[in-house]
């Protein structure tokens, strides 16, 4: 659709999430007369997914998830996946810098500070796999810096906590990564959608859940629920951004569009240890990835993690992954069954049964009592003591699942954005990279929805994400626009 410049133009976006507070501030600059409203079925922004303590706050870069670089049957390592997560980051680094060199963000350490990204292994099998993937990324100039040891003096300087009491015949290796990043995604969502409120650029309505869609008119009819009077609103909108987070796939099947049949999701829950002790907290500073067990999804590995969580140094191990019928952590056990449908009962089905080690790893990963996972733990960081450590429930994750033509269903554990195909609708499914890489994922919702405008809009967009589209990215360019980027992020400052 091309997206008209004028006050009559209306865009509703669902959920108040990172998601919909990236696009609704790409929007505004893109389109400064259009009206957005915000609905969000809490009474808090950013409750969700994006909220600190429901997800890893890891700015994903491909630096140290060790699933991003699998090994290929040649023995050599694919980087692509690890490359690509680079990228996007990238963008979210340069738009975060943008507003913060435009004053639209005032203090960036309330939502991001550096950490070293790391990964560890061991025994000689993984040690040799590490060694040989560092080589491989260390080619390319995003990941120009990254270190890698093997050696027991070396690593006990970079990581003292894990290194404690470890047998001098342990054998492990590192690489370590000092352009990592902590990212409260949560505090930044509040930031962006406050700012928008203040300048009057969004409607926001809080604790009103929308019920319905449909298209109307050449228009798209938004039923809603205020859920503290129980009044029910209607309006219409040119463009809808289903950001519903795990609620999304519901709502898309609620909007009728054709694109959206077939779609199940997979819900995978998630719980952290953390750590309740000063002393410790500060021995430790890294975000620290080990290697997925069989059967793990991609994105549960559990890691132990330095976090800035309301302005104070944290340490969180896990997100353990578990299974739970709900699409949202605030949502209900029906939201599993209620979502099985005759168009997607065969891709669901089917997943299910091509998908047994994951359905055992999740068996075993719920069963699991705090000391299970204190033992997992112990194998990041020997002297771990049970009390020193609370657990607590992460956010929810609804993983994609869609027909395939061969399998009858496949589950995907990337992010899609489903569109109509005139762009008036889309919804974005799936989690994975997730918050890091939501510019991009907006920046590619708009390529697919507003066609007709990105030519009109390519320069503002470059003047805000200097590497959006553009040819010169390469050679020096990373080295001079991070360090750009961290001046501006004051992520030099440790
Ligand atoms: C355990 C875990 C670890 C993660 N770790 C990382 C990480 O380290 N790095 C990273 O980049 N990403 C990570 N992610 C992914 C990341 O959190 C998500 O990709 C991102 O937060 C999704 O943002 P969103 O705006 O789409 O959804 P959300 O933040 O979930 O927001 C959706 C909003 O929509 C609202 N809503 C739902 N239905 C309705 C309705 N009908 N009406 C009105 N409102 C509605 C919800 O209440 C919610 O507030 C992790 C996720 C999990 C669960």
């Amino acid at each position: 659709m091309k997206l008209k410049n004028t006050e009559q133009t209306q865009a509703v976006l669902i959920g108040a999430g990172i998601m919909s507070a990236t696009l609704a501030v790409i929007l505004r600059k893109l389109n400064p007369n259009i009206k957005i409203i915000i609905y969000e079925k809490l009474d808090r922004i950013s409750g969700e997914s994006s909220d600190a303590l429901n997800n890893a706050g890891t700015g994903h870069s491909g630096f140290c998830e060790l699933n991003y670089t699998p090994e290929k049957e040649d023995g050599s390592i694919d980087i692509q996946k690890a490359v690509n997560t680079a990228t996007s980051f990238e963008l979210s680094r340069e738009f975060w810098a943008y507003l913060t060199e435009q004053g639209f963000i005032k203090d960036p350490s309330e939502f991001i500070h550096p950490v070293p990204h790391m990964s560890l292994v061991t025994g000689e099998d993984d040690v040799r796999f590490l060694e040989k993937r560092w080589k491989a990324l260390t080619q390319h100039p995003l990941f120009e810096g990254m270190k890698f040891s093997k050696d027991h003096e070396q690593m006990k300087e970079w990581i003292p906590l894990i290194m404690e009491d470890r047998d001098k015949d342990w054998v492990g290796a590192v690489t370590k990564m000092d352009l990592g990043t902590d990212v409260n995604y949560g505090a930044l969502t509040r930031i962006l959608i406050r700012n928008l409120l203040i300048s009057n650029e969004v409607e926001l309505h809080l604790a009103h859940e929308v019920k319905k869609l449909k298209r109307k008119e050449g228009k798209w009819r938004i039923k809603t629920k205020n859920l503290t009077t129980g009044e029910k609103i209607k309006v219409y909108a040119d463009f809808v951004f289903i950001g519903a987070g795990g609620g999304a796939i519901q709502l898309l099947d609620k909007s009728g569009i054709p694109e959206g049949e077939g779609y199940g999701g997979f819900p995978v829950s998630g719980q952290w240890l953390i750590c309740n002790n000063p002393d410790i907290i500060n021995r430790h500073h890294a975000k620290v990835y080990g290697k997925a067990k069989i059967g793990a999804p991609p994105m549960s590995v559990p890691h132990l993690d330095s976090r800035v969580i309301g302005g104070k140094p944290s340490l969180l191990f896990g997100p353990f992954a578990g299974f739970s019928t709900k699409f949202l952590k605030n949502g209900s056990y029906w939201d599993l069954p209620l979502s099985i449908e005759w168009s997607n009962i065969k891709p669901m089905l089917s997943v299910g049964l091509h998908n047994i080690p994951l359905t055992k790893y999740l068996i075993e990963q719920v069963s699991q009592n705090k000391e299970d996972k204190m033992n997992t733990l112990r194998e990041f960081f020997n002297e771990a003591k049970t009390e020193d450590w609370d657990e607590a429930v992460a956010g929810q994750r609804v993983q994609i699942i869609k027909k395939d033509e061969k399998e009858g269903g496949v589950l995907q554990f990337g992010t899609e954005i489903v569109s109509s195909q005139d762009g008036t609708i889309a919804a974005l499914l799936g989690a994975s990279p997730g918050a890091s890489t939501a510019v991009k994922i907006m920046l590619d919702l708009i390529d697919q929805c507003f066609p007709e405008n990105v030519n009109e809009w390519k320069s503002e967009i470059q003047k805000m994400i200097p590497s959006y589209k553009n040819p010169e990215v390469g050679g020096d360019y990373y080295k001079n626009s991070r360090k750009r980027t961290s001046e501006l992020l004051k992520l030099n400052e440790f």
